[in-house]
């Protein structure tokens, strides 16, 4: 069936065409227009609106160049449905390689936001009444923390929805991770809308892997949901979908010797760091895996200090945290930040 116009932030949108818009998210410190730039494409036949969004955080630049990249592979006219990308949401952030806005504020804690509240707020209110708002789906695009890597992963809410699109993503492990308050993924749940965050390579770097394993994720869950014909061939291996993880902490401070990469599996008692004074001799601290487990996340840092955030290890089976368990309040995407402030 022929789709009809649709419309984002007073813009309509014909069958057929993309138009590329700026809607006007806010003022900078100098008075500046700040606008949330995105390309709205919107197919001949009806079908589903899915939005994908980068750079929430704004030193976190891979999913910029698997944006930049599925633009360029996407025809509205062999779409069904529409498909809102915005390369860009952290636009202040990403102008200094920061994370956060220049008030410090996390924008992926200040969802659904409000017209007349900070930076944060208001880049999050556009977001989410013009792209989030009336989605049947969403991609959000991210990589780890300041001096950490990430193994390309997705990670989603408890929702039936979200799972089989997570595993037709293809990145090699599946998070069901808890939902950060004020996080783009739980405002789009409570709007009923199924999100997709993923999670791959290091901030401030263009990693390829992270970059291509998103693009054909993102192609083959746009063509899951029949929005287009052609999509890469399945992943070669099927994702390992798990439940919990947990930070691995350093005991004492020197140089660290991982003994495990990113991906790798590891078993119960396998050395997976070893600590060493800057003085040299002897050995200072060997940390051995307690069970078993997939090693999704690690410091890029060669020194550490005691409790230092080091291996992020995903645990297969039961492993919930009991309520008094203090890795619960940890968060995932900051280890190292308390939470909250
Ligand atoms: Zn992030």
């Amino acid at each position: 069936m022929t789709g009809g116009p649709i419309s984002v932030a007073g813009v309509v949108v014909e069958p057929g065409e993309r138009r590329d818009l700026a809607p006007l998210a806010s003022e900078s410190y100098t008075g500046d227009r700040t606008t949330l730039p995105m390309a709205v494409i919107n197919g001949i036949e009806d079908g589903p609106r899915v939005f994908v969004t980068a750079a929430v955080h704004g030193d976190e630049l891979n999913g910029i160049e698997t944006c930049r990249r599925l633009l360029d592979a996407v025809d509205p006219l062999g779409v069904a449905g529409s498909l809102v990308v915005v390369p860009i949401v952290n636009v202040l952030g990403v102008q200094f390689g920061s994370r956060y806005l220049p008030d410090r504020r996390d924008l992926n804690r200040s969802f659904p936001g409000s017209h007349s509240g900070s930076m944060a707020a208001r880049i999050a209110r556009l977001l989410t009444e013009e792209v989030i708002t009336g989605s049947d789906a969403g991609i959000d695009l991210h990589t780890a923390a300041n001096h950490r890597t990430n193994v390309p992963q997705v990670r989603i809410a408890e929702d039936p929805r979200a799972l089989p699109l997570a595993t037709t993503f293809g990145a090699p492990f599946v998070m069901r991770a808890k939902l950060r308050p004020g996080s783009l993924r739980a405002v789009a749940l409570e709007q009923d809308v199924p999100v997709l965050t993923y999670e791959g390579g290091q901030p401030l770097r263009f990693d390829a892997d992270a970059i291509d394993v998103a693009l054909r994720g993102i192609q083959r869950v746009l063509a899951r949901m029949e929005m287009i014909d052609h999509a890469p061939e399945p992943a070669a291996a099927e994702p390992m979908v798990l439940d919990a993880s947990r930070w691995l902490r350093a005991a004492r401070g020197g140089v660290l010797e991982l003994h495990v990469e990113p991906g790798d599996r590891v078993q119960a008692g396998q050395p997976l760091w070893t600590t060493s004074s800057p003085m040299g001799g002897a050995e200072r601290a060997s940390i051995d895996a307690e069970e078993e487990g997939y090693v999704i996340g690690a410091t890029t840092l060669p020194l550490v200090q005691p409790g230092q955030a080091v291996l992020h290890v995903a645990l297969p089976g039961e492993h919930l945290p009991s309520e008094d368990d203090p890795t619960e309040e940890e968060d995932e995407d900051d280890p190292d930040m308390t939470e909250g402030t």
